[in-house]
């Protein structure tokens, strides 16, 4: 089949990997740049979107905000339809559809601009996350306020666009599931991922060291079958939650969700006999989803660095991907997957790796 991909980033180049994996072809537009790429340069091709969107026989996406001018041009290719794309892309109708399907997510008001929000912010009377409805990644478009702080210069700021103000969760772990649907219904999750955030920018995933209770795994997957049935979706999705509560109350809250493949999941390219780009890619061409077999894994993202030290590259337990973009502080340029063999091993290379390889802006 041909696959046009939306976006050249580093999760289009992985997807086109599994494309030809399963012996496919396909080319990635930039939308940055309005043009069309081959997989593995950043050459463009002679070809328009318009051109590229023809010969497709699927088009699918890296990233979700592509805008809708992009989505109207290419939809036709879409197995997602337009609208269901663009509810999931703004904040305000992805937390309303959590509500409408009684799938667990924290409180939330929309505002619509400065007026709106300060109303809001007013009359609260606990800390929230505020965040702009569309277009937020690694931390970006969010802003933190608890009552006593100055509401003036926050809703001045966080007002220019529409977005959402919502309760500040005091959760024990965040948490996502990765999984795809198939044409057919299909479900395949990975298990629960544990992920350690640091200045809003995802620093490590372990999974597959049964950390988590059996409950909590089934949880996850049910609200990702709620998601993706409603959706009618095929291909993978994946859910980031925060887990709150103890014991027999422990339970999950969404807090976002991610209509494609996701930095959680990049630890399947060396802990699962099929990773989760392979996975997508099956979903989306209608091969079978295999059964999921799994390997205990840690993921250190490599971040607003020049490079990954050379002991990673020689370490028989780690694999190294780097994704030959220029360092800048807080920007994701790499990921190490290392083979572990418990969860306490994860965290204390966790520790170890994490300062080594992470560069964050101040
Ligand atoms: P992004 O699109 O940048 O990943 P998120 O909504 O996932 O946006 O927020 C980034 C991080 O900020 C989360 O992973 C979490 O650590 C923190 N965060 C976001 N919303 C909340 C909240 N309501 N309560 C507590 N922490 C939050
Ligand atoms: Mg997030």
């Amino acid at each position: 089949m041909k696959i046009l991909i939306l976006g050249n980033g580093q999760l289009g180049q992985m997807l086109g990997k599994a494309v030809i994996q399963q012996g496919h072809e396909c080319v990635l537009y930039s939308d940055r740049l309005d043009k069309v790429m081959a997989l593995g340069s950043q050459q463009p091709l002679a070809m328009t979107l318009a051109e590229a969107n023809d010969w497709a026989d699927v088009t699918t996406w890296e990233h979700e905000h592509l805008g809708e001018a992009l989505v109207a041009k290419t939809a036709d290719k879409f197995l997602l339809k337009a609208e269901r794309f663009n509810g999931l892309v703004d904040r305000r109708t992805q937390k309303a559809l959590c509500d409408e399907l009684d799938i667990p997510t924290s409180a939330w008001k929309a505002y619509e601009n400065t007026t709106e929000l300060t109303a809001i912010l007013e009359s609260c009377d606990h800390a929230v996350v505020i965040k702009s409805a569309k277009g937020g990644y690694d931390g970006k478009g969010q802003w933190r306020w608890k009552p006593g702080e100055d509401i003036t210069a926050i809703a001045e700021d966080a007002g220019q666009r529409p977005g959402i103000v919502e309760d500040m969760i005091a959760f024990t772990d965040e948490v996502s599931v990765v999984g795809a649907r198939s044409h057919k219904g299909e479900q395949r999750c990975f298990p629960l991922t544990l992920n350690v955030h640091t200045k809003g920018i995802l620093s490590y995933s372990l999974a597959g060291a049964e950390h988590f209770s059996k409950a909590l795994e089934a949880l996850a997957k049910e609200h990702h079958k709620k998601l993706t049935d409603a959706l009618d979706y095929v291909g993978v999705l994946a859910i980031e939650f925060f887990v709150v509560g103890e014991g027999d109350n422990q339970h999950l809250l969404v807090n976002e969700v991610a209509p494609r493949v996701h930095n959680s999941g990049h630890w399947t390219m060396s802990g699962a006999n099929c990773d989760q780009f392979n996975l997508h890619i099956r979903a989306i061409t209608g091969l079978p989803l295999p059964e999921l077999l799994i390997a205990p894994t840690l993921m250190v993202n490599v971040i607003g660095v020049a490079g990954i030290p050379e002991a990673l590259w020689e370490a028989a337990a780690a694999e190294c991907h780097w994704y030959g973009k220029d360092a800048r502080p807080g920007r994701k340029v790499g990921h190490v997957n290392i083979m572990i063999d418990s969860f306490e091993r994860g965290e204390n290379l966790a520790s170890t790796w994490a300062d080594k390889l992470q560069l964050l802006a101040s």
